[in-house]
């Protein structure tokens, strides 16, 4: 459960009483989504709320040690008993730095009695049938080639009934200030391109946050969040969450009948003052083509 006191978001309606915080998630048609990322080995410093499917994108280890990454392996399939899928997705601290090739990350997902998705290109129905996913790869992330994925691999879905891309680096954010403008260009391509509603990385810590964006003239008929969940905080210079280094989970209560997201958590007043705050979303506008 999120710390009291945190900033929680109706969608349609600004924030909520944390009271309210368990309503949604009883309802057939709301998928609860508990995203994490980034936490280079302070997982077990997590405090989580139950939910439908527990995500990480990417950067659980540190410096990609074999040691670190069965650690959070671990710690990840313990999480089994609460959530109903766990998924997962590498980033750049998740191999060897000096021999990249060195440690096999789908065999050490691949355990005897693993349930962990652990996904590499490639497109997850999970929560029952109700919610599509699609992880990207590291190497997507590192060659910035979105837009040459294949949605469809390894399910014979339609691409275009994807809920939520996972990717370690964030879209490129159009209109933010130039620090944030480091995100893939052909991510943000294809999210709008396929009308995906929910896009999920890390990567950039001091980006965490969350942003909604909206079509001009109605070119794509639905919203899409953009969401950098980024569990340790950046640096000691800036300020920092109160419990265990890390900030809490984002929590996204995902209506699948309606494909859209019907409630935010997770983002609170640890804000550099020259990133964009949270939930300013639906001022920004895509250049459509
Ligand atoms: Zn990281």
């Amino acid at each position: 459960m999120a710390k009291e006191g945190s900033m929680k978001m109706d969608v349609e309606n600004g924030p909520m009483d944390t009271d309210q915080m368990d309503c949604d998630s009883q309802r057939q048609d709301i998928v609860r989504i508990v995203v994490i990322s980034d936490t280079h080995g302070l997982h077990d410093k997590l405090r989580l709320p139950r939910g439908d499917v527990l995500v990480h994108c990417g950067d659980f280890a540190d410096r990609g040690s074999v040691a670190d990454i069965r650690a959070f392996r671990d710690w990840f399939q313990s999480q089994k008993s609460r959530y109903s899928d766990l998924v997962v997705i590498a980033g750049n601290h998740d191999r060897d730095l000096k021999r990249p090739d060195a440690i096999d990350l789908r065999a050490e997902f691949s355990l005897p009695g693993s349930t962990i998705h652990f996904l590499e290109d490639q497109h997850l129905v999970c929560a029952g049938g109700r919610l599509h996913i699609f992880g990207a790869s590291w190497g997507t992330c590192d060659s910035d080639s979105f837009e040459d994925l294949d949605l469809t691999e390894g399910n014979s879905s339609n691409a275009d009934g994807i809920d939520l891309l996972l990717s370690h680096i964030p879209p490129y954010w159009p209109g933010r200030t130039s620090t944030v403008r480091r995100g893939s260009l052909s991510l943000a391509k294809v999210i709008f391109q396929k009308r995906i509603p929910i896009c999920c990385g890390g990567h950039l810590h001091w980006a965490r946050g969350a942003v909604r964006y909206k079509a001009r003239h109605g070119c794509v008929p639905q919203s899409t969040w953009f969401i950098n969940a980024a569990s340790k905080f950046p640096s000691s210079r800036d300020p920092q969450p109160d419990d265990g280094g890390v900030f809490p989970p984002v929590v996204i209560d995902y209506n699948v009948q309606e494909r859209k997201v019907a409630w935010v958590d997770g983002f609170d007043k640890f804000w550099r003052k020259d990133i964009p705050k949270p939930f300013s979303f639906a001022v920004d506008r895509w250049e459509c083509s």
